[in-house]
């Protein structure tokens, strides 16, 4: 797919022809599909509202001449065919009864004893068969490749929300830990407050090893009727994965089994919300990347649910496509129009988006999956979260999973771009530090490192107190527990502060935040207080300190987990976060930008000749001037630089102006930016 003499900016149509309209359909696909300017279709087969649960046999067998007749005409086109049946373990019931169909089939059992009755469980045999009979006949259509749908999971089978404790599941664990497990025994071992039991790992461990072997067997059965398919791999969102113990790595391979692997990040953005919502998308498209083996093909997934323009705006829908092209994606799958076969052109806004917008995306594409690495504060992922989240009393099963949404979502608010790639300033937050080793733990704090609560509480359990500038710390507590401090007393100038400087603590986002009790070291620099009403100071917020190895800490009192992005950023805090990373990183950020604007999303990405910076605006209101604040070696052997245009077309720029101050390089574009394109620079560096 992505090559010479392809386009860059791929277009995958993910297409439902239901039986009952199919020959209309694909007459439209033909009529339409070079305007749209699609470079392949993906056939959904059995879908939604139609699903029949698992597929009978007869069915696919029924609808396999309708396939035939699609990859010859996308054959005719140039438009590759692609199929992507609905399920494999199944989504939901959604009042289906598979147990008919799969005769003998075991179905998933839920951690609180619910049972599914068309949701199979991994390792049912009698759907294994099936499965192998059903995908055996797609496989014969040809398609370049085959999706496997995110459903390839062990939670969210509606009504069950986590399995499969189902006997068969019970048993293998069983004789894994050489004793007889219940249920019951089982899931209060996995949700044992505090210190993890055994068990949770024993058994995270069995479910990856299974899936694993699903994925191999998906391969295989494929790969036994046409070796030249690749299988793509659908996920839910890399840190969900963890509360079923996945192993990206072996998961990835055995799927792949030799062939090109194709992976479809979720972005989430169903229906439009706000436009903030676009922080998850980039967010999900960087960590799935780095889950998954380096040589793996992204087509991110751009979907409109429950269709159609009251549900997604044709601009929405193209921000997302941006946001997959400017983040490294090779494609975007498109799954736009409902399953019912109501012709697209019944919603023409999306076919004429699809075309006007090419060349945009063709030449952001162009520069943004050249090989090389998106800059910014390292985020850490740890896969094995789940194995080592502490958890409290009551809490439920999903909170195994890691979130560092709130987290990720107010440093890119801030200004402050993050990555997944290596970079030398890290931001630590929530619980997966327990997953790191102690030499993972070392070698983090010899650099620059942020760290909320939640992480400095175990980085000092862990013997690492001394590191951190940290005497004592106490656990989160909600904040007004710990007297009436509704104010954060921001006046260190030397991070941006100033004398009766104060910001908010009301960032909660509805609950209150909470917050730890902390004891820095006397050579701490308390960068912020948390005040009372009568402005005294009571315990510090932030502080600053630098160890014996010259790394340097910055240590937040507030367990980011508990804040909300919107009512922490304002420009205090821009100024605040901003001199925070930047002395980090020894002035040596590699971005942040500045503006007189709210909710950025920037990214600047190096690659061997060039440079390419952007941002979206993700608010309504326009940005007036951007200003991108770099280290001071990327000005070195510039060339020229570029300022995309609507049209795909790079043009030097009269608003665009470059200068140095304090050993950095400043690149300021004097024009306005609307959320409904993004900025986009190109630096390129003189021919070496
Ligand atoms: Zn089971």
């Amino acid at each position: 797919m992505p090559g010479m003499n392809h386009p860059r900016a791929w277009y995958a149509l993910r297409r439902t022809l239901p039986p009952w309209r199919f020959d209309e359909n694909l007459a439209e696909l033909v009529r339409v599909l070079p305007r749209y300017r699609v470079d392949e279709v993906i056939v959904k087969v059995d879908v939604e509202e139609f699903s029949h649960g698992q597929p009978p046999i007869e069915l696919v067998q029924g609808y396999q001449n309708s396939l035939f007749r699609v990859k010859e005409a996308m054959d005719r086109l140039g438009i590759v065919y692609s199929i992507n049946p609905w399920i494999t373990h199944g989504h939901g019931d959604r009042g289906r009864d598979s147990r008919s169909t799969i005769p003998g089939a075991q179905m998933v059992v839920g951690h609180d004893g619910t049972r599914a009755k068309s949701c199979a469980c991994s390792l049912s045999k009698p759907w294994r068969q099936h499965i192998a009979a059903t995908w055996r006949l797609y496989a014969e259509t040809g398609p370049r490749v085959i999706w496997v749908e995110d459903d390839i999971r062990t939670f969210n089978h509606a009504p069950v929300r986590f399995g499969c404790f189902c006997p068969q599941h019970l048993r293998r664990f069983s004789q894994h830990v050489g004793r007889r497990v219940s249920r019951t025994d089982l899931v209060a071992a996995i949700l044992k407050p505090g210190k993890p039991h055994p068990w949770r790992t024993a058994w995270l461990d069995m479910l990856g090893e299974i899936m694993i072997d699903v994925a191999r067997f998906l391969a295989r059965t494929v790969h036994e009727v046409d070796p030249e398919i690749s299988l793509g791999l659908m996920s839910s969102g890399y840190h969900h994965h963890c509360v079923e113990g996945r192993r990206w790595r072996p998961f990835a391979e055995a799927l792949a089994d030799g062939r090109p692997l194709y992976s479809r990040a979720p972005l989430g953005n169903y229906s439009e919300g706000s436009l903030r919502g676009l922080q998850y998308s980039h967010a999900s498209i960087k960590g799935t990347r780095h889950v998954m083996p380096p040589d793996t093909i992204e087509q991110s997934e751009v979907e409109n649910f429950t269709f159609g323009p009251w549900s997604n705006s044709a601009t929405f829908t193209f921000l997302k496509m941006a946001v997959s092209f400017a983040y490294g994606s090779h494609g975007v799958t498109m799954n736009l129009f409902e399953h019912s076969g109501v012709p697209m052109e019944a919603e023409p806004q999306f076919g004429r988006m699809l075309a006007d917008r090419k060349p945009f995306l063709e030449a952001l594409a162009a520069v943004c999956q050249q090989p090389g690495r998106y800059r910014g504060v390292r985020l850490l992922h740890h896969e094995r979260a789940a194995h080592v989240m502490r958890l409290q009393k009551g809490d439920d099963y999903d909170r195994l999973a890691p979130d560092h949404g709130p987290h990720v979502e107010a440093l890119e608010a801030l200004g402050i771009p993050t990555t997944c790639d290596d970079e030398s300033v890290v931001s630590l937050c929530g619980q997966t530090v327990a997953a790191m080793s102690d030499d993972e733990i070392r070698s983090v704090l010899r650099h620059g490192v942020l760290i909320d609560a939640v992480s400095a509480g175990i980085l000092v359990e862990r013997g690492f107190g001394r590191d951190t500038g940290i005497r004592s710390i106490a656990s989160p507590r909600p904040i007004y527990d710990l007297g009436p401090l509704g104010a954060e007393a921001f006046e260190h100038e030397e991070f941006g502060g100033a004398p009766n400087t104060y910001l908010t603590t009301t960032i909660g986002g509805g609950a209150e935040p909470r917050v730890s009790a902390i004891e820095p070291v006397r050579s701490a620099r308390v960068i912020s207080w948390f005040v009372d009403p009568d402005r005294k100071r009571h315990l510090p917020c932030m502080f600053a300190y630098e160890n014996r190895h010259r790394g340097r800490v910055v240590v937040q009192a507030y367990d980011v987990g508990s804040i909300s992005a919107q009512p922490y950023c304002r420009p205090l805090r821009v100024r605040q976060m901003q001199h925070a990373m930047q002395w980090l990183a020894g002035n040596d950020l590699p971005l942040v930008v500045h503006g007189d604007g709210a909710w950025p999303l920037a990214f600047r990405k190096d690659c061997d000749r060039h440079i390419v910076l952007g941002m979206f605006n993700l608010s309504l209101d326009d940005w007036g001037e951007v200003t991108f604040d770099l280290d001071g070696r990327a000005s070195r052997g510039v060339d020229r630089i570029h300022v995309l245009d609507p049209h795909g077309r790079w043009r030097a720029n009269a608003g665009l102006s470059t200068h140095r101050s304090r050993g950095r390089w400043l690149v300021r574009c004097d024009r306005a930016v609307s959320h409904q394109l993004p900025l986009v620079v190109l630096v390129r560096r003189k021919d070496a």
